[in-house]
């Protein structure tokens, strides 16, 4: 009686092993604070990040899934095997490269500070000391950890980090372009420096698919090409936009 159950019980687990292994599900996971790669329109994610992996969805005829997570959690997942794919803006850095796998880059881009103009940034070396928010688990992060060797303030979203400057929480805000943009925009008093590093973002997976990684490199490629990247860089920008003139 006992080993017939646990023969059930093994095979229950078998099925479910290869339920989710074979699952027609591509899952992406992502951090939906982040437009215009991604953000909520009303409960749904969307953006330029989500087109991405919905085109390899469809290249691999898997139906297509987008969750939610904060940043820090976003690689964590592809590692446990809880998603297929991570796009968040997520720039390729040597650190993550250990721990996961990275595509092509589909985007050039880099981080900024943002600072109020009553106390205007002048260079890197200004900032040793001050107050300095940041998302956790960002660039912007290790910026501070080890470009200025120090502990930053952190957030769990670059909104959240933009208006601690504004409350006067920190003194400066260290974030990727586009938050920073979004963090500016219809605030006379914020401003934004010049870009202070040189990154690129690419979708990062569990380490050792070749045959998912080159999909995904096939898809950004073709997506680059035929000019689809760039009308949902301007679509998206266009919306997200829009949502903070509201
Ligand atoms: N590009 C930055 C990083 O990878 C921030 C991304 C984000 O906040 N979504 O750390």
């Amino acid at each position: 009686m006992k080993s017939k159950f646990f023969m059930v019980a093994a095979m229950a687990a078998i099925l479910v092993g290869c339920g989710e292994q074979n699952s027609n599900k591509l899952k992406m996971i992502t951090e939906a604070t982040f437009p215009p790669y991604e953000f909520l329109r009303g409960q749904e994610i969307v953006g330029i990040d989500v087109e991405i992996c919905r085109a390899v969805a469809n290249k691999l005829g898997r139906e297509f899934q987008a969750e939610t997570v904060d940043f820090d959690s976003v690689i964590p997942a592809v590692i446990s095997g809880k998603a297929d794919l991570a796009a968040a803006g997520i720039t390729v850095t040597e650190d993550r490269k250990k721990n996961v796998d990275f595509s092509i880059p589909y985007v050039k881009t880099g981080i900024v500070v943002i600072y109020k103009k009553s106390n205007p940034f002048k260079d890197v070396k200004q900032l040793k000391g001050k107050k300095i928010g940041v998302q956790s688990g960002t660039t912007s992060e290790t910026f501070v950890l080890e470009q200025l060797k120090q502990e930053p303030e952190r957030s769990k979203s670059p909104a959240e980090a933009c208006a601690s400057l504004k409350s006067g929480r920190v003194e400066f805000v260290i974030a990727d372009i586009d938050p920073a943009k979004n963090c500016v925009k219809g605030e006379p008093d914020l401003a934004i420096s010049d870009f202070i590093t040189s990154e690129e973002y690419a979708v990062a997976i569990k380490k050792g698919q070749s045959e998912l990684l080159k999909t995904i490199n096939e898809t950004i490629a073709e997506l680059k090409k035929s000019g689809q990247l760039q009308k949902w860089i301007d679509q998206f920008t266009k919306e997200s936009d829009a949502l903070k003139d509201k």
